[in-house]
């Protein structure tokens, strides 16, 4: 993904230059990539330690019409810097409702986190926004988790842990994204209204190999069990990985390589269907 994702900025850059008109290449194709509904949700499995789906993580991935599809490490970080990541963040939220309706019709519960930007969390009409797309889409909010940093809360602790709990009134979960790899305190994770802990996929990468990864994830593994909180492990790629982490926590969730790709969103679905689970 990496080098796929190096091969495209190598792509923006031969085609148009310096860096700044880059950026300002990729802007501009995005806002067309809106309108022209380029965009695509990619979801990847959760399992739980026996194996069995408990749902998903949707990862947005842009169609472009010469390039094919871009990774969102390209795109995201320009996205950010101006109010399209608010566009684009509005796109996932709808798409991820229209997806838990669908299947929700179907019969099946469809449990889908999405990632938040700060941006998006922070605009004046964020809460009332969801609020109204819930109703319109008619989905069980506890269906819905929103992957947020930490970062989101340095600056506007009081600001961001209000709107938090009011976004947790309305019913969705709140998780914490890239656990362990932002400026954590202690202090102000038992205050925010969360349910669950992503730990980082470079925790995970060396955890059966380096004793300080391991001490690592025990810690986090720890705190959240003691703080009632659920636990998905990012980047699992190799089966012994899986045992290390279901040895120590039995509930622990797990992601990665090994349990599969993101794909489309439909083939997923469609597995699932067929497959008389989720
Ligand atoms: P993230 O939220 O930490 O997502 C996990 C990333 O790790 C995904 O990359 C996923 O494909 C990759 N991954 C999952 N399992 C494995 C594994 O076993 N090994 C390896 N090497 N990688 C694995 P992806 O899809 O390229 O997304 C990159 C980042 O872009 C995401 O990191 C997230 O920060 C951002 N992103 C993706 N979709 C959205 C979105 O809809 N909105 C926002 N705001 N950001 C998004
Ligand atoms: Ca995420
Ligand atoms: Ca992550
Ligand atoms: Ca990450």
């Amino acid at each position: 993904a990496k080098a796929h994702g190096g091969a495209q900025i190598a792509f923006f850059e031969s085609a148009m230059g310096d860096a700044a008109e880059q950026r300002f290449r990729i802007d501009r194709d995005l806002r067309q990539a809106l309108v022209e509904d380029q965009l695509r949700l990619y979801l990847q499995p959760q399992v739980d330690t026996s194996g069995r789906w408990t749902g998903a993580e949707a990862l947005v991935r842009w169609q472009h019409p010469v390039q094919g599809l871009v990774s969102p490490g390209v795109f995201i970080p320009i996205a950010e810097e101006s109010d399209l990541i608010v566009s684009l963040g509005r796109w996932v939220v709808t798409e991820a409702m229209r997806l838990i309706a669908e299947q929700a019709r179907a019969g099946r519960s469809l449990p889908l986190s999405i990632n938040l930007s700060p941006r998006q969390f922070r605009q004046p009409d964020f809460v009332t926004w969801m609020q109204q797309l819930l109703a319109e889409h008619a989905i069980d909010p506890h269906l819905l988790t929103l992957e947020i940093t930490e970062g989101l809360v340095i600056g506007n602790v009081e600001q961001t842990i209000e709107r938090m709990q009011a976004l947790r009134a309305l019913g969705l979960h709140f998780s914490i994204d890239d656990f362990g790899t932002g400026y954590s305190s202690l202090a102000y994770l038992k205050r925010l209204p969360i349910s669950e802990l992503k730990i980082d996929r470079s925790f995970i990468q060396d955890v059966t190999r380096r004793a300080d990864d391991a001490a690592l994830v025990e810690t986090i593994l720890s705190v959240a069990s003691h703080m009632g909180l659920k636990v998905v492990a990012e980047g699992v790629e190799e089966p012994a990985q899986t045992q290390f982490l279901a040895a120590r926590a039995e509930g622990v969730i797990l992601q990665g390589y090994f349990y599969g790709r993101p794909g489309p969103a439909e083939e997923w679905l469609a597995r699932w269907a067929a497959d008389g689970s989720l």
